[in-house]
């Protein structure tokens, strides 16, 4: 089969990988290249973690562990750094519930095992933490780097700085793709389009006819030193979620080679389509370390660096993941699809052949699609 695919975030590039390995002649299309700044999946590192509120979802993410484990194996190299992952706070007795249900291992811990299993780490006080082992740091731009790998070694092609403008259904099956590359208008037939653009992808599926309400914004990430007397990078991941809401979450990670990555969940402001500024606000970045100082108090909260990125979040903070005819997509990452890269290739594949998803997730897949906001309308939904 002959696909086209939008957008190399994680979820198009995984998806041309995976595609161009099963042996599909595959192009995959851009704006701007792999990695760049202006979209969500830039930078160095992802947390990753079973740990999830939701049962499906953490049956998702068992499926997508193997399937991280299959792409290392391939590849040749570890693309995660192992570390654990300590829940605080907000939904921390569901996400125990969650594990717990679906047999994963994790432990509900007190002051004194949070204590030594994260030194520095200050005792927040009230309520439940979990201790799920399974989690650390995705290494994202070196995973990214892997699809290119996978992608480029089966002969698929990228084509970068190449703008999508519309995507029309051939009466005869199969779409024709038009787009700008540089000032001039191309167009490809291919029998199936991914289409995965992104913060851009609620307007771009709009004019295929497919309404998805998405909502995109602007958030900011900071790099601190963590210091050469802690050993930072065997440190764990955090989600600390105050559940009382007096202050934003936060979350931090490990990352080999700059420090340790931390993020607060407050946006820096609505993402518009024609806003390329990605300045970080320096606020926000005082802001960011000041909570690692009072969070890891023994941490060096020297800012290295800061970031911004897109957040798409979908109505329901779910993926949203489908096949429309020959149309193929996926969006609304809602700030949690790095993650997911290997689940993203193999679904997104699976949609394409038509093939079946693996039935103890086949479900789970299922919930992410359109029918979900529009019930019995999504009639031509060809799954
Ligand atoms: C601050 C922050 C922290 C995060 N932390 C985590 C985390 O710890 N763990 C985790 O799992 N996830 C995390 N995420 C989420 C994760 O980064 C995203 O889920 C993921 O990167 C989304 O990838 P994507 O492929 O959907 O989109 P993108 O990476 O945005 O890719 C879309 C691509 O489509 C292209 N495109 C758009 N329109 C067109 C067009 N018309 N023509 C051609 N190309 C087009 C764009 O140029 C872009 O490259 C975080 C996100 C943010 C913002």
């Amino acid at each position: 089969m002959r696909v086209v695919v939008i957008g190399v975030g994680v979820m198009g590039l995984s998806a041309a990988a995976e595609l161009s390995t099963r042996g599909h002649e595959v192009i995959a299309i851009d704006r701007f290249d792999v990695g760049h700044r202006f979209a969500s999946s830039s930078g160095a590192t992802r947390v990753f973690r079973l740990a999830h509120a939701d049962r499906d979802f953490v049956r998702l993410a068992i499926w997508n562990h193997e399937l991280w484990k299959r792409l290392e194996r391939d590849i040749g190299r570890p693309l995660r750094l192992t570390r654990g992952l300590l829940w605080r706070g907000g939904l921390a007795e569901d996400v125990a519930h969650a594990l717990f249900a679906e047999g994963v291992e994790h432990e509900q811990v007190d002051q004194a095992r949070q204590a030594q299993l994260f030194p520095e780490l200050r005792w927040a006080g009230e309520g439940a933490v979990v201790w799920q082992p399974e989690a650390g740091a995705v290494r994202a731009d070196d995973s990214l780097r892997a699809c290119l790998t996978r992608l480029r070694r089966s002969g698929g092609a990228l084509v970068g700085s190449c703008t999508v403008d519309s995507v029309e259904p051939l009466p005869s099956g199969g779409v024709e793709v038009v787009a700008d590359v540089s000032g001039t208008r191309t167009t490809w037939v291919a029998d199936r389009v991914v289409v995965a653009a992104g913060p851009w992808a609620g307007p771009l599926l709009a004019t295929m006819g497919i309404e998805v309400a998405l909502t995109t914004s602007l958030a900011q990430v900071t790099y601190v030193k963590g210091g050469d007397d802690i050993p930072w990078s065997s440190r764990p991941c955090l989600v600390d979620v105050p559940p009382d809401g007096s202050s934003f979450g936060f979350y931090a990670m490990p990352t080999p080679g700059i420090g340790y990555k931390v993020g607060l969940d407050d946006p820096v402001r609505p993402f518009s389509e024609s806003d390329f500024e990605r300045e970080p606000d320096s606020l926000r970045e005082e802001e960011a370390a000041q909570r690692v100082r009072r969070e890891l108090p023994a941490f060096d909260a020297t800012p290295v660096r800061s970031e911004l990125c897109a957040w798409t979040e979908s109505v329901d903070d779910r993926f949203v993941i489908d096949r429309v005819g020959d149309i193929v997509l996926a969006c609304g990452d809602s700030g949690q699809g790095f993650k997911f890269l290997p689940m993203f290739g193999e679904v997104l594949a699976n949609l394409v052949e038509g093939k079946a998803h693996p039935d103890a997730v086949a479900a789970d897949v299922a919930s992410l699609g359109l029918a979900r906001f529009a019930g019995e309308e999504v009639a031509n939904v060809d799954r």
